[in-house]
Formats: structure tokens, sequence, C-alpha cells
């Protein structure tokens, strides 16, 4: 049987080691039938993903801060060169904020790191979706697919500006799908729970959010980064052709719980 991507072109940013996230969707995407590219930020890690892409015989690696307009529009003209103008998938699995304000009091934030946060982990979803509306509209319609968390609509203890900045970003998820719908671009988030990557160490307190997840989850059990891949690769495919602006929550039903 052929795989759900056969033919497709896909662009994934987020990998930063074989731990995220975003390399799990990119894997499942690869696995089957797409053509991934990838995305880096910073020569430190650039080796882990070069070494990754490799393994999925990726036609395109680059360096990309979310930060600079300058990158991402690099990014895309890359993109479109590699693969004749046309994109299908966007794979958004981004977000950082300074560890100290993941430790502290929210109230503490200052100004600089709370933009910081807030620019790195969502308007990073629309300056890359609006860079990818052209590719996408050139191949009749796309996908695209950001992570988040319950903390953008929960108090969590700790996760702080992090909440802030998903709680814009799943707003705009959802701004992104009205405006992109009309060229038939779907726009998607995953709510995942506590998985243990690079991003999940430096929030506080981690270990505890793990234990009582495990605790309160009708499921009690944690979930994979595969789980999102997989949860990923639906929304990414045909299969989903008419869900937009939805956030699928892959946390062992922990969300559906009052305690
Ligand atoms: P990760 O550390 O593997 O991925 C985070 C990525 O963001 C890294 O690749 C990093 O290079 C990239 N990044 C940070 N600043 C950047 C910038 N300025 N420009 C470009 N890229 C930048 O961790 P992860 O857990 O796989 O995180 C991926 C996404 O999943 C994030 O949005 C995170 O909030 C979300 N998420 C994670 C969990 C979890 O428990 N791990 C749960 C829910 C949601």
């Amino acid at each position: 049987m052929a795989g759900r991507f056969e033919g497709k072109q896909a662009l994934v940013l987020g990998v930063a080691n074989q731990r995220s996230i975003a390399w799990a969707i990119a894997k499942r995407l690869a696995d089957e039938g797409a053509a991934v590219a990838f995305t880096y930020q910073g020569e430190r890690i650039e080796k882990n993903v070069r070494d990754l892409a490799a393994s999925v015989s990726s036609p395109l690696v680059t360096e990309c801060d979310v930060r600079s307009d300058d990158d991402v529009a690099r990014v895309f003209s890359e993109v479109s060169d590699t693969f004749g103008g046309g994109l299908d998938i966007l794979v958004h699995s981004v977000a950082f904020a300074a560890a100290e304000d993941l430790e502290g009091r929210f109230v503490d934030t200052p100004r600089d790191r709370f933009w910081m946060a807030v620019d790195i982990s969502a308007y990073s979803l629309v300056a890359c979706s609006r860079a990818a509306e052209p590719l996408m509209e050139a191949r009749g319609g796309g996908s695209i697919v950001t992570m988040t968390y319950l903390g953008g609509e929960r108090a969590v203890p700790h996760y702080n500006v992090m909440g802030v900045a998903k709680a814009t970003l799943d707003a705009s998820v959802r701004y992104l799908a009205w405006d992109l719908g009309f060229k038939n671009i779907r726009v998607n988030a995953i709510s995942a729970g506590p998985v243990r990557t690079l991003a999940a160490r430096s929030i506080a307190g981690f270990t505890t959010m793990q234990t009582m997840f495990e605790e309160r989850a009708p499921l009690h059990r944690q979930i994979e980064s595969d789980d999102c891949g997989a949860a990923a690769a639906y929304l990414l495919s045909d299969d989903a052709a008419n869900v937009s602006g939805t956030t699928l929550y892959v946390d062992a039903g922990y969300h559906a719980m009052g305690m």
C-alpha cells in the first residue's frame, strides 16, 4: 500500500535531537513517503539535525532562527527552489522561554523576556504560515501543524510565560485557519502531555509534572513523542481533509479531568 505522504513535500522546524517531537513527526512523514526538509537553530545542534535528516534522505537542511525575518524569507526561498515552488506540509515545533522564567513567579517576568517567548513560540507560526502560503497555494492547498500545551488554557505552576505564549499560539491557529482556509490550507495544533525532551528539561518541576500526570490522566500512563508523530500524521494527511482550526489532545485524557 502506498504511504499517505507519497509525493508530498514537507518542511519541519524544531528538530534539536532524536528526542524532539519534531523528529517523531518528521520520521512518520518520511516513513510514509514524504520528502522532508529541515531547519535547525544554531551551530550547536547542526550536526545532530544533519545526521537525522540524512537518515531519511532529506533534500534540504538549513539554518533558521525564527526571530529573524531574513532567515524565514531565505528558508522559504530555499524550500521553493528545492521543491519546485510548492510545499504541502509545514510542521512548527518551536518554543523558547528563558530558564529563569520557568521557575520563579510569572508576575516577575520582565518585558523583554515576555516578548521573546511570545515572538519565538507564537509569532513564528504566523511568519512561517505567511511564507508558506504561496507555496501551498501552488499545490492547491496544504496542512500546517504546531505543538501546544494545556498550560495555555489553565495555569500550570512553573509553565508561566510559556503558558501565555501557548495561549497566543492557540488563538493564532484559529485566526490562521480562517485566513488560509480560503486557499485550502488547514491549520491545527496538537496539545501534548509531558514528554522528556531538551525543551522540557528547562521547566522546573518537570518530574513532578510527569508523576502527577500519570496519577491523574484517565489512561494512567506517560505519552511518547511518537504518539505526537502519529497524531500529527493524521492531521497532516488527507484523512483530516475537513479538520482545521482545532486542537487534538495527545495527553492520555488528562485535559478532560477537573482534579
Ligand atoms: P525540543 O527542545 O526538542 O524542540 C524545541 C525546538 O525549538 C528546538 O529544536 C529548538 O532549536 C527550537 N527553537 C528554539 N528557539 C528557536 C529559535 N529562535 N528559532 C528556531 N528554532 C528555535 O523540545 P520539544 O519538547 O520537542 O518541543 C517542541 C514543541 O513541542 C514546542 O513547541 C513545545 O512547547 C511543544 N510541547 C512540548 C511538550 C513536552 O512535554 N516536551 C509538551 C507539549 C508541547
